[in-house]
């Protein structure tokens, strides 16, 4: 399976193909500040559990130890696959449904583009390679409110391609970036 990916990976995953909001998920989850909500995208991406577990253990360990992760992490993720606790399927999180969360202080997930502001938005895109008109282009849909649209020309133009289906799920932003560049 062409999207299976392996913790090595996801560093360089992240960098290619990652929407902003999981791209800043993962940057915060190494600030251990939130690691559950990092996982949809790995699990719609075919990372497996013991994988996952494997990833999340070499993030966490050197911060807290493994025998605290072992105790106090592994848990949510593993409850996150479903496999202890209530069922959730969180591949399930649309665009629209991240961008109509409220993320609380010190969460991180929710869409950069509706929830960051400006100067942060523009930092963050800088970092992709997004500049000059580009930018302001998208910047100037995030002013309207039309935050996929924005997401969608961030796709645009990382990639060098048109989306014409238009962004609406981070896995979809993940999946047409792969095929993309595979
Ligand atoms: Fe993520 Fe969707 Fe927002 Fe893009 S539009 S950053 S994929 S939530």
């Amino acid at each position: 399976d062409a999207t299976e990916i392996s913790p090595k990976d996801i560093d360089q995953l992240a960098r290619t193909s990652f929407p902003l909001c999981m791209r800043h998920m993962l940057e915060k989850v190494r600030h251990l500040k939130s690691y559950v909500h990092g996982l949809p995208l790995d699990q719609g991406a075919g990372l497996k559990l013991e994988d996952a577990l494997t990833f999340w253990r070499s993030e966490f360990s050197q911060k807290v130890g493994s025998e605290r992760f072992d105790k106090e992490y592994a848990y949510s993720i593993r409850h996150n696959y479903g496999k202890e606790g209530k069922r959730t399927d969180y591949t399930s999180y649309s665009c629209q449904k991240i961008i109509s969360a409220t993320p609380g202080v010190g969460d991180h997930h929710g869409c950069p583009y509706r929830h960051f502001g400006e100067e942060n938005l523009r930092a963050a895109l800088n970092n992709m390679g997004v500049g000059g008109n580009a930018l302001e282009g998208i910047l100037d849909k995030v002013k309207n409110r039309h935050y996929q649209l924005a997401c969608t020309m961030t796709f645009e133009a990382t990639h060098g391609v048109s989306c014409d289906t238009g962004i609406n799920h981070p896995n979809q932003y993940f999946s047409e970036s792969q095929k993309v560049l595979q």
